[in-house]
């Protein structure tokens, strides 16, 4: 390639992508770039290829550390396929288990058994409550499927494709070649192997033999999910290509719905537990006592020891997140504890805590500190424990 574009940026990644969402760009820049859905596309088929060369180097631990540190120039001793130089075909067999299974090429690869349809991808945003509660979404999402007008034939109503007059319905043509000393058997460049010619073209689908349509589901959000995860609707992807199976009635792709967790105001998830800050007063700090606290769901009692510190994570047993894995246990609310200092005091107030003062001996004590370093030290103790 003459100019050597960022592979990160050609699928649309964070240098800090997981491998799992390299796969799903590349997944979703293939889509895009389909060569079945960008027909006669020049600019569709080099982006198809580009798109297939970054994730040959992204998708391999090896050759991404070496791009990572040393870019284009770390790959020369170790080369890949050069895609510029292959067929469509040759890059869906490279990548079988992007493009579903036996999917990508439809029939023109040859392959054994029904060919799939294409798997698709969509998002759904929910929040943190729905993680602990679990949630019924409706997602809409829009497909290509089999053109009701015409069932899949790309032909007009009331016509029908008929035997392609230049191979004689054969898909195949054979040509001379090197001055007739060899005959090439080829593809038939009227009907592209189809054997069979549209006279006029359905007018909903121009002969594509399919659409653009929407689709609603309700997908279930089981309890404990995690942001990023992905569910698996099975069979809710495309029909089959319609040079593989016109009509479209082999097996479909599936969708996958790529879950995004909202942030919460006022809790950060860390694995099972939630975590968050309560601010108390300093007397209660030092005296102990009982506190409410909200939770995700509703409000429990937290005990405040005697001499708790600014800082110090107090547990709320059973308030945190339930896992994907046992959904009838739950993790833990761990509150860091915020000690509010007065901004203003009232005569008596300062008269009292004066003299409390006055029976201190330690006036160099020092508060341990808040904000960030906080959740730092919420993480620690976790995975310490
Ligand atoms: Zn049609
Ligand atoms: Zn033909």
């Amino acid at each position: 390639m003459a100019v050597e574009r960022d592979y990160y940026e050609i699928l649309s990644v964070e240098r800090t992508a997981s491998g799992e969402e390299i796969k799903r760009a590349y997944r979703r820049m293939a889509m895009k770039w389909h060569p079945d859905r960008n027909p006669g596309d020049a600019k569709a088929e080099t982006e198809f290829k580009v798109c297939a060369e970054a994730y040959e180097v992204l998708s391999d631990t090896e050759r991404k550390a070496l791009y990572d540190q040393y870019g284009h120039a770390g790959l020369r001793q170790t080369p890949g396929h050069d895609f510029t130089r292959m067929r469509p075909d040759d890059i869906f067999s490279i990548f079988n288990d992007i493009f579903g299974g036996g999917g990508g090429g439809g029939a023109r690869g040859g392959r054994r058994g029904p060919v799939r349809g294409y798997d698709l991808e969509t998002t759904v945003e929910i929040d943190l409550i729905d993680v602990l509660k679990g949630k019924d979404v409706d997602v809409a999402f829009s497909r290509r499927d089999v053109c009701s007008s015409c069932e899949g034939s790309g032909a007009k109503a009331g016509t029908k494709p008929i035997k392609c007059p230049t191979c004689a319905g054969t898909g195949q043509v054979a040509q001379a070649g090197l001055g007739g000393m060899f005959r090439m058997v080829t593809t038939c460049p009227n009907c592209r192997g189809r054997c069979q010619v549209i006279t006029e073209f359905c007018q909903e689908c121009r002969g594509a033999a399919r659409v653009p349509k929407r689709r609603n589901l309700v997908v279930k959000i089981p309890v404990g999910i995690e942001h990023g995860q992905v569910i698996r609707v099975s069979g809710e992807g495309e029909p089959p290509p319609p040079d593989a199976d016109a009509a479209g009635k082999g097996p479909r792709g599936d969708l996958h719905v790529v879950i995004v967790v909202h942030e919460h105001e006022t809790f950060e998830r860390i694995e099972d537990d939630l975590a968050r800050t309560r601010e108390i007063s300093f007397s209660l700090a030092a005296l102990g006592g009982m506190t409410a606290v909200e939770t995700l769901e509703g409000t429990r009692t937290l005990d405040i020891p005697r001499g708790t510190h600014h800082g110090e994570i107090l547990t709320i047993e059973g308030a945190g997140l339930p896992t994907l894995r046992s959904p009838t246990t739950r993790g833990d609310l761990r509150v860091a504890v915020v000690i509010r200092v007065p901004n203003k005091l009232t005569g008596a107030q300062r008269e009292l805590l004066e003299q409390f003062a006055k029976t201190e001996n330690n006036p160099d004590e020092e508060l341990r500190p808040a904000g960030k370093g906080v959740w730092k030290k919420i993480k620690d103790t976790i995975s310490g424990s």
